[in-house]
Parts: structure tokens; C-alpha cells; sequence
């Protein structure tokens, strides 16, 4: 749950475009690994045009047009090119352990990784890895035992779809780590595809309803049956869209904080046999928790109360199989793309080995991130970029204590904020233990239910323990980074830390318009409008004097403003609330990496501030090296990953 207040720095995105589209099932990798970006990139621009006029344009005509999306790709930037590269240097050290492990690590995560590209076992076993939670429905008649089958199901094998349940800090006292329930249940990506009433979410809907037929058919259900079910699917995942609390609203962490104890939510969502589902869990023991979303239990509840059994039945039965329908034979596998291509515009099918390696690092992240790391993140590396983060800190501490129109007493505890920053820069320093998770070669999907229930019982072993200050949300190759309020802490995975965003050995100038303009973008997360409601601690307290907090909410409302009018596709708006946070970093990191550069070059001497290399001053090198260059898919709906 903490995630949820996780503030990342890639902007996801999804939406519709009818696409043709291609079933690429090839497993086999190329022979090359990707080329390295260049940092300071002179290819990528295109001097025909006028800096002055379209700085982008300028900056990455050049990239832009020797780089058209790839057809397994709905968006294609200098983001994108490094984590290619990075997949494919993970999935090379993925296949050496599956052919030839050296270490019992390597032997585990190459059998996970063998397992899941075995397509020809999939075919064979067909439906067989999800049969038994399949009868174990079919049996189910009595919805006085819904809370005794969930908490069966999810306990076992990791099946969560109904609402999610774990640990997170407590927003009153971070040193706390609290149990808390939150929304979940839906398939299509937001409560707005179920409920809005314009053309184009409509055909999504009944798009989706073909969808869910047609998987019910390849069940082998006959087809007046898998019409029932699918209708059975749309009514409950509608009603439960309906209580879900929408995307700007969960960026208010007060909006997501509603404590109360085990009685409190048996009478909120009384038709869920609660005492049920937490000994099936193990938590029997727990006497409160925080109901992140307490419209959604109503939802919930009055659905348990409405919908038949046996729309219950196929609801559960959609969940188990969506869950895994990609690591079945590939008749589901195909169709799960065919739904995907037509949610995301995607032309191509990813490639199987890119999906196992993705899946392996996100099942046994850390394994494989140890090794990973020693190849490609050498500790010269993490020296130089703890430097950078200092450079940032003083130069952001600046920029706050000279801000005109914020008192003194805002200020100082503002400083107190940004000096408790904890850094964590490239990998952790203790690795997750993984010799409980049973990995076998010729079970793809028990693998993958393994993995999650081992994920689900480390999570909620937290509830009730001290806050581990040095765990990370993101495995070592992601090319991302975050700040987490609770936490306080700025995180930048190794991944992110390689060409052409970082580069330890070049000139200071590229390397904080690249990866300086990122760590900027997190600090000044910690005081967007979501990040500043919290404190030094990572509790959520009011810091700020009335007065200044006013004008706060004067300059962002402005942001707002000014990004509501941006239409990146025609008839479509940003929305400017839900990305008010990355909109706010962006600017802010952009200022505060700049600021740092020129102190750092101040001190090097006048000469240092002039420079040029390859007839570039290094002001024109910052601004060069920021640029993102890339495309997308025309998607006409946006989601940011602000409330992720
Ligand atoms: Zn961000």
C-alpha cells in the first residue's frame, strides 16, 4: 500500500487505437546486445532547426527520425532504449544460469527463467496449472463462505483480485507498520472505462465483454455460457467501479487513511465473512487495520448481497484465469494480446524472451539484481553519484531559504525535511532472502504463484514490526527512480544509472542535465503537493504556517492550470490535478539541477563556467543532454503513475 504513495518518474500511458496486429511467438533473443546510448548525443540534433523556436525539435529531430516506435513497443524514448538494453544484458545473465548455473542462486533463477520460456510445456499442460483453484470454484455455492474461499485462494496461491490487503507505515507515526485493505477487483485500467458514457468506452466495454467470452470459451465452455459469465463479470466489476475512489482523489493521502478496528469493518462490509478470510490468512491475531477505500466495502458489500452465486462463480473464475492466462498454451496467451493490442495500440506480441526476463526480475528481483549489479554498476560509480545528490540537496536547500514569499518558520522546517533525506543510490545493501521460494523447471505457473505468496507473507510479516529503513521498492536494472513520503527516502536503481542518463566518467555539465534533472525530479517530489503534507519523519503533519501554505496552493493551482490546457492528442487534455506531482518535480528538477551545475562549475573557476566542448558551452550541454526525446502511440486517454 505504501506504493500507492509512491511518486515515480515515467508517466505510463494507455488508451485505443484499432491496430492491426502480429502473434510474435519467436522466444529466441538476437545475437547483439543493443548499443549503449551516447550521453552527450551531437547525432540526435537537428541543426535545420532554431533552438530558440523548438528547442525539442532541435534537440531530437535527428533521434526521432532514426527512431520510429518499435512494432512491440506503444511508446519508444531514450527511457525505453536503455531498459531494452538493460533487459537484454539481464536476460543474457538469465540464460548462462539456466544452461549453466555456478551458484544455487543462479540455478533458481535460471529455473524460473527456463520454465517460463518452455512454450512447448505450456501447450502441454494446457489449463492443468489453474484446474485445481478451477474446481475448487465449481465446488463453491454458499457466499457465507466468500470470505473462507478468497482468503483460501490468495493464501495459497497469491489470487488477490478482489481487493488487496498488506502492511504500510502508519501516516501518524511512520515508525508504525499498520495492516491495510484497498480497492482493487477491476480488469480494464480504471474505474472511468466501466463508467463513462461516450462512444469510444463504450465499444471498449463491449470489446472486453467479447473478450471475456471468447476466454471463457477456450475453458471450454459452451458458447450461451460464456456469454452468461461474461455479462456476470461486467456487472460485478461495474459496481465495484462505482465505489472506487477515483485516481486524483487517492493522491490525498488523507483521502487514503481511514483507521478502524475488525468490528468497524465487519459492520462496514458485513456480507464479507471477515474473521473468515484473516485466519485463512494468518492474521487472525489483528485487531485494526486502515480501510484505505471504505466506499469501495460498501460497493463490495452490496455486490456480495445483489449478485447471484453464480455470478460470483464467474467473476472468481475470470480472476484465476486472467491471473495467468499468459503463461497457458498459447491459444491464451494470443487471445490476452489480442484484448492488450486493443487497450494499448500495441502491434506486436513482446517477444517471449523479454516477457520471462521481465517476469524473472519482478518475480526474483533481487537474485538476479546481485549479479546483475557486479558486471554493471561498479562502486566508482555510486561515489560520483553520491556527490551529484549532495550538489543537488545544497542547491535545492538554497533555492527554498531564498524563496520571497515563504516565512522563516516554513523554511526551517522544510530544511529539517530535506537534511532527514535518506539516499539510496543503486542497490540495496542487504539482498531479500529467497531460499524459501521453491522454484521447479517444469512449473511455470506454481513458480510464479510461489514467488507471489512468498512476496504477500513478506509483506504482511511487517504489520506490527519495525520499519525497515533500507528496503527498495525497485529491483537493481529498473530504469526508474522514486521518492517515497513515508519513507523520505530518494531511490535510484542501478538500471537508471547507465548511459545516456549517467556516466561517471564524463563532464559534470551533460551529467546533471541527464541523470541530475532525475534526481532534482524526486527531491522536489518530496514537496509537491502530495509529498510536502508529509514531515521529516514520513508522518503526515500540516508544517507549513496557514498563510504559507495558502500561497502553496496558489502556485500549484496555477500548474494546474497551465498543464489542464496541454492537448497532447487532439480532443484531449492533460489532466493537470492527477499530474500535478510529476508536472511540479519536473519543473522543480529542472531548476534545482541547474543551480547545482552552476555552483559546481563556480568553484572550478570562470574558465570551467565557459567551456565549450564540441563547440557547446556547458549550459547548452545541460539543456542538450535533459532532452528525453521519444514518441508514442497517438493513445487517446493518459494515466499518470502519480497514485501508483
Ligand atoms: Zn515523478
Amino acid at each position: 500500500m505504501r506504493k500507492l504513495l509512491f511518486t515515480c518518474l515515467l508517466l505510463g500511458c494507455s488508451g485505443l487505437v484499432a491496430q492491426s496486429i502480429v502473434l510474435d511467438n519467436s522466444i529466441s533473443a538476437p545475437a547483439t546486445v543493443p548499443k549503449q546510448a551516447v550521453s552527450m548525443d551531437l547525432q540526435a540534433i537537428d541543426k535545420s532547426v532554431d533552438p530558440c523556436v523548438d528547442f525539442y525539435d532541435y534537440a531530437c529531430g535527428n533521434w526521432r527520425k532514426a527512431n520510429p516506435i518499435p512494432a512491440d513497443k506503444v511508446r519508444w524514448g531514450r527511457f525505453d532504449e536503455l531498459a531494452e538494453r538493460n533487459r537484454y544484458l539481464l536476460y543474457q545473465e538469465l540464460k548462462t544460469a539456466a544452461d549453466n548455473p555456478k551458484t544455487p542462486l543462479q540455478r533458481k533463477y535460471g529455473s524460473y527463467f527456463a520454465a517460463c520460456m518452455n512454450v512447448d510445456m505450456a501447450n502441454k499442460l494446457g489449463t492443468k496449472p489453474i484446474d485445481p483453484a478451477l474446481d475448487a470454484i465449481a465446488k463453491w455455492n454458499d457466499k457465507s463462505k466468500l470470505g473462507w474461499i478468497f482468503g483460501e485462494g490468495q493464501n495459497e496461491a497469491g489470487y488477490a483480485f478482489l481487493f488487496g490487503f498488506g502492511s504500510e507505515q502508519d501516516q501518524k507515526d511512520s515508525t508504525k507498520q499498520i495492516a491495510v485493505v484497498v480497492q482493487r477487483g477491476l480488469t480494464l485500467p480504471d474505474r472511468d472505462y466501466y463508467l463513462q458514457t461516450d462512444d469510444r468506452m463504450k465499444k471498449i466495454r463491449a470489446q472486453y465483454v467479447e473478450h471475456l467470452t471468447k476466454m471463457f470459451t477456450l475453458l471450454g465452455d459452451s458458447p450461451e455460457k460464456a456469454a452468461a459469465e461474461a455479462a456476470s463479470v461486467m456487472k460485478i466489476e461495474s459496481a465495484l467501479a462505482e465505489g472506487s475512489t477515483p485516481r486524483v482523489e487517492l493522491r490525498d493521502p488523507k483521502n487514503v487513511y481511514h483507521v478502524m478496528t475488525r468490528a468497524e469493518l465487519q459492520s462496514l462490509a458485513p456480507a464479507f465473512q471477515w474473521d473468515d478470510y484473516f485466519k485463512q490468512m494468518h492474521r487472525d491475531s489483528l485487531t485494526s487495520l486502515d480501510v484505505a477505500t471504505p466506499n469501495y466495502f460498501k460497493a463490495l458489500n452490496e455486490e456480495i448481497n445483489d449478485a447471484s452465486v453464480e455470478d460470483w462463480r464467474s467473476y472468481m473464475r475470470w480472476h484465476v484465469l486472467n491471473r495467468f492466462a499468459e503463461s497457458l498454451s498459447e491459444p491464451f496467451d494470443d487471445e490476452a494480446f489480442r484484448f492488450h493490442a486493443i487497450l494499448t495500440g500495441q502491434k506486436e506480441k513482446t517477444p517471449r524472451w523479454k516477457r520471462c526476463t521481465a517476469e524473472t526480475d519482478d518475480a526474483l528481483g533481487e537474485a538476479v539484481g546481485q549479479d546483475w549489479v557486479k558486471e554493471h554498476f561498479p562502486p566508482a560509480a555510486k561515489d560520483n553519484m553520491l556527490q551529484m545528490v549532495k550538489a543537488l540537496e545544497v542547491a535545492l536547500d538554497k533555492d527554498i531559504q531564498g524563496l520571497d514569499w515563504m516565512s522563516d518558520a516554513t523554511k526551517a522546517e522544510a530544511k529539517k525535511k530535506l537534511m532527514a533525506f535518506r539516499r539510496k543510490i543503486g542497490y540495496p545493501e542487504t539482498w531479500r532472502d529467497y531460499s524459501s521460494v521453491v522454484v521447479k523447471r517444469d512449473d511455470p505457473v506454481g513458480n510464479r504463484e510461489r514467488a507471489a505468496v512468498f512476496e504477500q507473507r513478506r509483506d504482511l510479516n511487517k504489520i506490527g514490526k519495525p520499519v525497515d529503513e533500507k528496503e527498495w521498492g525497485m529491483t537493481p536494472p529498473t530504469v526508474n527512480a522514486y521518492y517515497d513520503p513515508s519513507m523520505n527516502d530518494i531511490n535510484f536503481p542501478a538500471g537508471i544509472l547507465q548511459p545516456p542518463f549517467y556516466d561517471f566518467k564524463i563532464d559534470p555539465a551533460v551529467n546533471f542535465g541527464a541523470i541530475g534533472m532525475v534526481i532534482g525530479h524526486e527531491m522536489t517530489h518530496g514537496f509537491d503537493d502530495e509529498g510536502s503534507q508529509f514531515d521529516e519523519k514520513g508522518n503526515v503533519r500540516m508544517w507549513w504556517t496557514d498563510e504559507d501554505r495558502k500561497k502553496f496552493d496558489e502556485r500549484t493551482e496555477c500548474e494546474v492550470k497551465e498543464y489542464d490546457k496541454f492537448e497532447p492528442v487532439p480532443g484531449t487534455n492533460l489532466n493537470g490535478k492527477l499530474t500535478l506531482g510529476e508536472n511540479t518535480a519536473d519543473n522543480g528538477g529542472m531548476r534545482i539541477a541547474y543551480a547545482a551545475l552552476m555552483d559546481v562549475l563556480a568553484k572550478r573557476g570562470a574558465t570551467a563556467m565557459t567551456k565549450e566542448v564540441d563547440g557547446y558551452t556547458p549550459e547548452q550541454r545541460f539543456f542538450s543532454a535533459m532532452r528525453r526525446c521519444g514518441a508514442r502511440i497517438r493513445v487517446q486517454r493518459h494515466r499518470a503513475c502519480g497514485p501508483r
